[in-house]
Order: structure tokens, then C-alpha cells, then sequence
């Protein structure tokens, strides 16, 4: 991934993909003082791009710094790179990290680095097999108590877990894992949100220890908008033979169904389906349909 063309945004600057280099001895990197997004951008326009610069920001303040840009800046930053890159369908990476002036546990000096990459990623799953629904394992380790964790923060460390998880499900030939949290209720994927369906109710986690997901509370949106009712409670594990239905949300996985979790089978029905379009549909910039 390091060797790609283009640029990369490099705290203000465009860079040379392959120039965007970092020290061994970053903070970010040995202590996970690192905060990112991910972000897509559709027909020319990063779908909710205010919303993810501003969690990106909060995701900073949560881990104790500032990052050195307002979010205009990076807006502007992120729209000129996209341009820059030439893609109309692409995946937006910010990133803000503790540099390598310090050693140690405490880097206060550190400077906080802000960088940007765009690239191509169509589909995070396989996009035949999406209406197939996904195949998800049941995960080792459960998402911490927010006493434990900053849970509320984009944060690089609480994704240790993540692929951990992810690897040992791809291991036994699954896509993804779906994590309980510390309490044992179901909390979300690896990298998504979580959602199920019974008997025409849409049921998801309350997001109280895990990223309530700007996918999450759009499709959210898009569901009582077609007069579904959405219930946001805690799910136990053991429900997950009364659901009919299950997608995951996400920016990257977008509206993704699943078939199955372990041993509970589902089966992609008309609210995924109608999901599933409905967020393609808004996505899409809306200039596009006016012109
Ligand atoms: N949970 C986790 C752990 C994630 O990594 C993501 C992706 N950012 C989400 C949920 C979904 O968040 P969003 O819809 O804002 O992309």
C-alpha cells in the first residue's frame, strides 16, 4: 500500500504517495496515539464529509490532543486531494498521530501529524456475494467497558481487538466477526454496526460502549423515513434465533446483510434489500439528480 501513485496530504502539504513517511520511533506507532476515518466519497463528493472531520477531531480531544487543524481546513484538504487524485468513487483515509520528538508513555511535546489518503476500495465485501448476506463468526474478545476505553474516539488502539477478531474469523472462512461487549450483550462487527430484523422491527444495540456509526444513524434515518420502526435496545445473544433478518452498516461496508453468525442463520430479506437501496440512493451527491 505504500507503493501506490499520487499523493498523499502530509500536514498541509501534497506529497509524493510514496515520500509519505513516518519515523520508527513515532509515538502513534508504539503507544496507539493515533486517531483516523474512513470516509467515502461518491460521485465526486465525500458522503458526510463534515460529520467524519468533526469525529475525527473529537476522536483527538478524547485521546488528550488538539489536532492542528480546524475542520474547514481539512475539508478543504480532503476535497482539493480527491480532486488531485482524480476519482469520483473512492475511499478517504484521515489519520492524526503523536509524533517522535518524546519517548514514552507521556509525549506532550509531540507534534500531532495530520495526514490524508485517497484511494480506490470499491467494495469492503465482495460485492456478488452482498445480497448473498456475509458469514460472521462469534468473536473472542468482547468491546471494552467505557471505563476501560475511550469507546467514543476513532481511536488506532481499539482496533487491536478488531483484527484480532477479524483474523481468526477469516482463519475458519468467514468475512467478519460480530463482538459482544463486556456486559455479553451483542455490540458490532469488527468494523460495522449491527442491525437485525423481526417480524417487520428493525433491532440494533444501543451504542453505548462502540462507534454509533454515521452510517449507523443514517440508515437509522432512512428507515423511519419508510415508516419502520427501529428499536435501539439491549440485544442478548440468545435472541439471535427470533431475527429474521441482519446487515451490518458502515461506511466501507455500507449496507451489508448477513446470512449467518456462527450457528444462527438469517436470510437477506425486503427490509435489507430496501436498505441497502435506499443507501445507495443517498449517497449519491444530490446535484447529480438537479443537473
Ligand atoms: N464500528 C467500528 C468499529 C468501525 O470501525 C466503524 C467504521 N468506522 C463503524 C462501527 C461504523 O462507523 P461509520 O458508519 O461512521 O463508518
Amino acid at each position: 500500500f505504500d507503493q501506490l501513485d499520487g499523493e498523499i496530504w502530509f500536514n498541509g502539504e501534497f506529497v509524493a504517495w510514496k515520500d509519505a513517511k513516518i519515523h520508527v520511533l513515532t509515538h502513534g506507532l508504539h503507544y496507539a496515539s493515533a486517531v483516523f476515518e474512513g470516509e467515502r466519497a461518491y460521485g465526486g463528493e465525500v458522503f458526510k464529509l463534515r460529520a467524519h472531520t468533526e469525529r475525527l477531531i473529537e476522536s483527538g480531544r478524547i485521546l488528550g490532543f488538539k489536532v492542528p487543524y480546524s475542520a474547514d481546513e481539512i475539508d478543504t484538504a480532503t476535497n482539493e486531494l480527491l480532486s488531485r487524485q482524480g476519482f469520483s468513487d473512492a475511499y478517504v483515509r484521515p489519520i492524526a498521530w503523536r509524533g517522535s520528538e518524546m519517548m514514552g508513555v507521556s509525549a506532550q511535546a509531540n507534534r500531532i501529524n495530520v495526514a490524508i489518503a485517497i484511494w480506490q476500495w470499491p467494495s469492503y465485501f465482495d460485492p456478488e456475494q452482498k445480497m448473498k448476506g456475509i458469514r460472521l463468526d462469534l468473536a473472542e474478545y468482547r468491546r471494552p467497558d467505557p471505563m476501560t476505553a475511550p469507546s467514543k474516539s476513532k481511536a488506532a488502539g481499539l482496533y487491536m481487538i478488531c483484527t484480532i477478531s477479524k483474523h481468526a474469523a477469516e482463519a475458519k472462512g468467514y468475512a467478519d466477526a460480530l463482538m459482544l461487549d463486556w456486559r455479553g450483550q451483542v455490540a458490532e462487527a469488527t468494523g460495522a454496526n449491527v442491525f437485525f430484523v423481526k417480524d417487520g422491527v428493525i433491532h440494533t444495540p444501543k451504542a453505548d460502549c462502540f462507534l454509533d456509526g454515521i452510517t449507523r444513524r443514517t440508515v437509522i434515518d432512512l428507515a423511519k423515513r419508510r415508516g419502520f420502526e427501529v428499536v435501539e435496545r439491549a440485544i442478548m445473544p440468545e435472541e439471535l434465533s427470533d431475527f429474521s433478518e441482519c446487515f451490518l452498516t458502515g461506511t466501507a461496508a455500507e449496507v451489508t446483510p448477513v446470512s449467518e453468525i456462527a450457528d444462527w442463520r438469517f436470510t437477506p430479506g425486503t427490509i435489507s434489500k430496501q436498505l441497502v437501496d435506499d443507501y445507495a440512493a443517498e449517497v449519491m451527491p444530490k446535484r447529480a439528480a438537479a443537473e
